[in-house]
C-alpha cells in the first residue's frame, strides 16, 4: 500500500513532471479512476510516448470501473469485473482466493494490505499496452492486481498470474519497497511456478537495467524474457538450497534493519538486496549471481 506521494520512474515509464499531470497521477493512486481518465483526457497524450503508458493503463482501468461489478472475496480480497465478458464470476474469485491464500503462506504474509483483483476488458487487451500480462499497482486505498480478460477462459493460466502479480503485493509491502526487480520478478516467477528456460547471464547491474526495455517492442521482449528467467533461476536456486521457507525469512529481511545496520549500509555501499541476502543465507549478491548460474 502506498504511503507517500512521491511521482517515481518505474517499469511502465516515466511519469512526467507537469502539475497538471501529477494531479491525474494521484487519482490514479487512489484508484479515483473516473477523476483520473478525465484529467488524462484533458491534457491528452502529448507528454511523449514514455507517458502514453500511464495514459493507456488510466484509460483501460477507469473503463473497467464504469462498466464493473465489485464483489467481496474476503476480509483482504475483492473482484471487479464486467460480467458480460467474464460470465464465471464465481470460479474466478476462487481460483483468487486459491493463489493468494498460497502465496500468502509461501511468503510469510499477514494480509494487513487488501487488495483489489480486476480484470480488465478484452478491448484494453491490444499490442500498445506495455503490461499485457498483467501488472500490480501500489495504490493508496489498497493494492491493486489488473490481469488481462482473455486469460480467464484458462483456470490454470489465470491462477499462475495472480500468484505472480500477487507475489509482487507481498514482495513490495514485505521488504518496504527495498528490492531490486530481480528480487521482485524472481520471487513472483518462483510462486506463479511455470518453467523458464535460461539464456543470457547478466551481471547485476546489467540484469536490473534489462527489465525496462520497450515491452511494445517485439524485438527487446526476447532479451526480457532472459532477465526474467534468470531471477527466477537464481531465486529457485536459493529456495532449493537453503529451503522453500526461507525465501520468506529473505523478505522480510529487508525492512527490519537497525539503525547501525542502515547507517553502515549508506556508509559503505551496500545494496539492500545484499544485506537481506547476508543476514538470511549467508551469502553475497555476487555470489548469487555467479552460484546459481546452471552449468
Ligand atoms: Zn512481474
Amino acid at each position: 500500500m502506498r504511503t507517500s506521494t512521491s511521482i517515481e520512474l518505474g517499469r511502465f515509464g516515466d511519469l512526467g513532471a507537469g502539475v497538471a499531470w501529477k494531479e491525474v497521477v494521484e487519482a490514479y493512486y487512489r484508484d479515483d479512476l473516473a477523476a483520473a481518465w478525465a484529467g488524462a483526457q484533458a491534457l491528452g497524450a502529448n507528454f511523449g510516448g514514455a507517458t502514453l503508458d500511464w495514459y493507456r493503463m488510466i484509460e483501460g482501468e477507469a473503463e473497467t470501473r464504469e462498466r464493473a461489478a465489485i464483489s467481496t472475496i474476503d476480509d483482504h480480497l475483492r473482484l471487479e469485473l464486467i460480467d458480460a465478458e467474464v460470465p464465471h464470476r464465481d470460479a474466478l474469485a476462487e481460483v483468487a482466493q486459491q493463489a493468494c491464500s498460497q502465496v500468502g503462506q509461501q511468503l510469510g504474509w499477514d494480509y494487513s494490505v487488501p487488495v483489489l483483483v480486476t480484470v480488465l476488458p478484452y478491448e484494453v487487451d491490444a499490442p500498445w499496452h506495455s503490461a499485457r500480462y498483467g501488472y500490480a499497482m501500489d495504490k493508496y486505498p489498497y493494492d491493486k492486481v489488473c490481469i488481462p480478460g482473455r486469460v480467464t477462459q484458462d483456470p490454470e493460466h489465470v491462477a499462475a498470474i495472480i500468484r505472480h502479480e500477487f507475489a509482487h503485493v507481498v514482495t513490495l509491502n514485505r521488504t518496504g519497497n527495498q528490492a531490486p526487480t530481480w528480487v521482485e520478478e524472481g520471487v513472483s516467477t518462483w510462486v506463479e511456478g511455470t518453467p523458464r528456460p535460461v539464456g543470457l547471464w547478466r551481471d547485476v547491474n546489467e540484469l536490473e537495467a534489462s527489465f525496462t526495455v520497450d515491452r511494445r517492442d517485439p524485438s527487446t521482449l526476447h532479451g526480457v524474457g532472459d532477465a526474467y528467467a534468470q531471477a527466477h533461476a537464481m531465486v529457485s536456486w536459493l529456495a532449493d538450497k537453503y529451503g522453500a521457507n526461507k525465501i520468506a525469512d529473505w523478505l522480510g529481511a529487508f525492512g527490519n534493519n537497525s539503525f547501525f545496520t542502515e547507517a553502515r549500509m549508506r556508509l559503505t555501499g551496500e545494496s539492500p538486496a545484499d544485506e537481506a541476502l547476508r543476514e538470511t543465507f549467508g551469502i553475497s549478491e555476487n555470489q548469487v549471481f555467479r552460484d546459481a548460474r546452471p552449468d
